[in-house]
């Protein structure tokens, strides 16, 4: 099987014997496979400033049952990571409540306010990369002043692209679905026409970018022709939008996200960018709202859903056993290729232990992240994580797990 042949790999790799021992975790049995930590780079854990939506705390924790043992955390925050002395109130909270390995982004603009640049010569050293994630930047000049400045100190741009123009109070794809149900719709070019732009800011600036949860098949068109090109470009999408379209929109918050589950056609073309390299990597996207927050339907709920605990069994169920991808790859997208980009170790002891053969239904009620809401929810999946190791410490043990 292709997963008993990667595990030997990882056993075999320079990063040495898996010291299952050493963490108080038994072998694993013959249907139990050690994978490496899952890394995501796009994450909302919410503190300082939402705590009732999510806390470092239950998010490393949701992060630790899903199999990953590093999150990127975005900052759209209260405060926004904008300055050293607003990213230290997060990193204080970090230091005492982390799970998993946590990494900060820094805003690229003040409060994310789009209007003047963040401290972001102070920050480099102390995030993983700049975003101002959740809005995208406007005005052409502050993006090729925050550029240079990336581009200066090394770091790579993340980002967000939305152009406000073009939202018309939208909230679900503008298709079949909306124009059926009478929903205003998002244009797929919002989101493809500021990567349009960005990508020119690159040719012009040099600098390091990375374009966050792609959904439309334009934008995984532009990257491809942008690596084809040569520009340091990479970009990610989320499991949502390789499982989902807009054919499963049910009047519920929990289909509710942005950018918005598009089409059949634009779904399909975010596999085959996977499959041909144009898409780098998955990130969840992991967004926890409050259960109010998410009762408003798909007009009046906040956009966002949680996706650390579902990721690896969704796509394992959707896209390997189907045999559109290889466990190979999917580890590359999970594991890897987010550590090569955005420069996060892996360590030999940050794995996890699952049982890909145990089938279950996705129940928000038995996640540990506060936020329930998730397209997901009642869909059979195979693949149940029972135990994740992180740093050598085991920071997740499902009940029936390993014993
Ligand atoms: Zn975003």
């Amino acid at each position: 099987m292709a997963e008993n042949r990667f595990i030997s790999e990882f056993l075999r790799s320079a990063l040495g014997p898996v010291p299952l021992a050493e963490a108080g975790i038994l072998p694993p049995s013959d249907h139990c496979t050690i994978i490496p930590g899952f890394c995501d780079v796009h994450v909302h854990l919410r503190e300082p400033g939402f705590s009732y939506k999510e806390t470092i705390a239950s998010g490393t924790a949701a992060a630790a049952a899903g199999g990953y043992t590093a999150v990127c955390t975005m900052p759209n925050l209260d405060p926004v990571p904008d300055s050293p002395a607003h990213l230290a109130v997060q990193e204080t909270m970090i230091a005492a409540q982390a799970r998993v390995h946590v990494y900060p982004y820094g805003a690229i603009t003040v409060g994310e306010r789009g209007e003047q640049l963040a401290d972001m010569a102070a920050l480099a050293p102390r995030v993983v990369a700049f975003s101002d994630d959740g809005r995208g930047i406007q005005n052409d000049d502050l993006m090729r002043e925050a550029m240079r400045s990336a581009k200066r100190l090394g770091k790579l741009i993340a980002a967000h692209c939305e152009d406000n123009r073009l939202l018309r109070g939208g909230y679900i794809h503008d298709g079949a679905y909306a124009r059926a149900n009478g929903h205003a719709g998002i244009c797929s070019e919002s989101e493809w026409g500021q990567i349009r732009r960005d990508l020119e800011l690159v040719r012009e600036t040099g600098c390091a970018y990375h374009v966050c949860h792609i959904s439309t098949k334009e934008s995984a068109a532009l990257i491809r022709q942008a690596k084809r090109e040569g520009l340091d470009v990479t970009c990610e999408t989320a499991p949502h939008y390789l499982v989902l379209d807009e054919n499963d929109l049910k009047e519920d918050g929990r289909f509710k996200m942005n950018p918005p589950l598009r089409s059949a056609a634009d779904r399909e073309a975010l596999i085959e960018g996977l499959l041909d390299g144009t898409i780098d990597m998955i990130a969840t996207d992991h967004a926890p709202h409050s259960v109010e927050e998410k009762a408003k339907g798909l007009r009046g709920s906040a956009f966002g859903v949680v996706g650390l605990e579902t990721a690896f069994p969704v796509l394992y169920t959707k896209l390997v056993v189907t045999g559109v991808l290889s466990m190979e790859k999917l580890i590359d997208l999970l594991v890897y290729r987010p550590r090569e980009r955005f420069g996060i170790p892996l360590a030999e002891n940050d794995y996890a232990i699952w049982d890909l053969d145990a089938a279950y239904t996705v129940d928000p009620d038995a996640f540990r992240t506060k936020g329930r809401a998730t397209p997901f929810a009642g869909m059979t999946v195979r693949g149940r994580c029972l135990a994740t190791v992180c740093g050598g410490k085991p920071v997740y043990t499902a009940e029936d797990g390993v014993k």
